[in-house]
């Protein structure tokens, strides 16, 4: 069975390239190395250097596949904020072209990169997949508008897909002694900030009054090998034309001081912090109710916060 992986050669995308040729699928890669690197993909995958926007490189790497796992597009929330229409056209018209083209040859199955971040600022946490999502950015609205493409799709034209709804990703896969890392510049996310925070340059902490315990956000993480082994569950369960929500997190929420916390626990030392004011579109809290994907996928993530911060730490710090 052949998988055509879009935006194979990005973080996720290329964990999920290695674990899927571990498994023994076959693998085509469709990305345009805009955020990217080409150098992530191995030899035995069929690597096609092309843009999701481009319906011709799109029918070139559908080619021979059986089903997708589509990853490629903008992901920074900030950058979403400034460049609201770079975001509709990537992550909504792209995702339309690839529809489009695997209609036309006729492939059914896909796997989606959804976000919690289409939930907004929800009123119930841990948060299920019947929650009504109102997005707070542009990122939020272009994920949420593809999962409603997805379930006309299913019911016009037949197709199986499944939404995998991620919290926050972090952690790494190592290949053969080589650590594959998240290689984002410039970087926002909170434990790679934590990781190069030094006393000169300590990590800011974007809020201390949030209404949650200790007035900091709360978030859940989950760790990318578990992350992408729910894909394979997701593929595995693809069959009749349907359209599913799956919630992917950890289903337990640590403010940024208990990340920090855990961050100084498991890397040896105290994490220099100091305290900033809030950044914008950012929710106070956003949590994972798993219960669906342990009933759909028979899936639950098996690495903890600690593991996360130790995998992401030595793949930016190589350890021998
Ligand atoms: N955060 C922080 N300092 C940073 C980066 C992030 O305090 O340098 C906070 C951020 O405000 C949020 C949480 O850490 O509450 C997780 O942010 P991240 O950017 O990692 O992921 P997001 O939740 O935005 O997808």
């Amino acid at each position: 069975m052949r998988i055509l992986v879009t935006g194979g050669a990005g973080y996720i995308g290329a964990t999920a390239v290695a674990i899927l040729l571990s498994k023994g699928f076959e693998v085509s890669v469709l990305d345009d190395c805009s955020t990217g690197h080409k150098d992530s993909i191995p030899e035995n995958v069929r690597f096609i250097r092309g843009s999701i926007l481009d319906s011709t490189a799109i029918e070139d790497a559908l080619t021979g596949c059986n089903a997708v796992m589509h990853f490629a597009g903008k992901s920074l929330v900030s950058e979403s904020v400034e460049k609201p229409d770079l975001y509709r056209n990537v992550n909504i018209e792209g995702t339309r072209l690839l529809l489009e083209q695997m209609q036309y040859m006729g492939l059914k199955k896909i796997v989606f990169s959804s976000s919690a971040s289409t939930y907004g600022d929800p009123a119930i946490s841990p948060t299920p997949e019947t929650q009504i999502g109102i997005p707070t950015n542009p990122y939020g609205e272009s994920k949420l508008a593809v999962d409603e493409m997805l379930a006309r799709e299913s019911s016009v034209n037949g197709i199986s897909a499944i939404s995998l709804r991620y919290f926050n990703v972090a952690g790494a896969i190592n290949i053969n002694g080589q650590w594959l890392a998240e290689r984002h510049n410039p970087e926002t996310h909170l434990i790679p900030m934590v990781l190069r925070s030094k006393p000169d340059e300590p990590v800011k902490i974007f809020g201390t009054d949030w209404p949650t315990p200790d007035g900091t956000c709360i978030r859940d993480y989950v760790h990318v090998i578990d992350l992408v082994d729910a894909h394979v569950s997701a593929l595995n369960s693809l069959d009749a034309p349907s359209h599913t929500i799956i919630n992917v997190g950890g289903g337990i929420g640590y403010s940024v001081r208990e990340v920090i916390t855990a961050s100084s626990r498991a890397l040896g030392y105290d994490i220099p912090t100091v305290d900033a004011s809030r950044r914008q579109g950012d929710p106070a809290i956003l949590v994972a109710d798993i219960s669906r994907a342990k009933s759909l996928l028979n899936w639950e993530p098996v690495r903890n916060l600690e593991d996360m911060v130790r995998d992401t730490a030595h793949s930016i710090h190589p350890v021998r």
